[in-house]
C-alpha cells in the first residue's frame, strides 16, 4: 500500500523508534503515547482491519502483544496493562493497517479507555445474543 504510513514504517521506509522487529512484525513506540511505553504492533504485511488480516497472523499477534506486554509491564513497572485493538472509524481507527495497541497503566492514570455501559433489558440481550450467533 502505497500511501499507508504503517506500511511505510513496518517496511522501515520511515524511522521508528523499534522495539522488536521478525519476518512478520515490527512493533513501536506510539508517536503519541496513553503513557510512556506505549506499543503498537504492526504486521509487515498491510492489511487494513481484523477482517483483513489472515487469522493466523491474528493469532500471532495475539502471542506476540503477550510478549511485549510482558517487557513493557516490567520495563515500566506498570500496574496494569490494555491490549486494544480498534477496527474502523467508528471504533476509534485513525490508521487504516491493523495493530495491536499495548498500553502499560498505572493506578490512578486517569487514562481515558472505558466508558460506562449501557443498561439493556433482558428482551434486548436475548435479542442480540440470538443475531450474533446466526452470525457464527
Ligand atoms: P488507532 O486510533 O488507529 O487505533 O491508533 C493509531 C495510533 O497510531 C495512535 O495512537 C497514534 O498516536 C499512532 N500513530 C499515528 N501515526 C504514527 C506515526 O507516524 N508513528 C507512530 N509511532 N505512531 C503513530
Ligand atoms: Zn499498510
Amino acid at each position: 500500500m502505497d500511501n499507508c504510513i504503517f506500511c511505510k514504517i513496518a517496511a522501515g521506509g520511515i524511522p521508528s523508534n523499534t522495539v522488536y522487529e521478525d519476518e512478520i512484525f515490527r512493533v513501536i513506540l506510539d508517536i503519541a503515547p496513553a503513557n510512556p511505553g506505549h506499543c503498537l504492533i504492526l504486521p509487515k504485511m498491510h492489511a487494513a482491519d481484523i477482517f483483513e488480516l489472515d487469522e493466523a497472523l491474528v493469532g500471532k499477534a495475539a502471542v506476540l502483544a503477550k510478549k511485549i506486554a510482558s517487557a513493557v509491564k516490567k520495563a515500566v513497572k506498570a500496574d496494569g496493562i490494555n491490549i486494544i485493538q480498534n477496527n474502523g472509524a467508528a471504533a476509534g481507527q485513525s490508521v487504516s493497517h491493523y495493530h495491536v495497541h499495548v498500553v502499560p497503566r498505572f493506578n490512578g492514570d486517569r487514562v481515558q479507555l472505558n466508558t460506562e455501559g449501557k443498561a439493556l433489558s433482558d428482551e434486548e440481550f436475548a435479542k442480540i445474543k440470538e443475531a450474533i450467533i446466526a452470525e457464527l
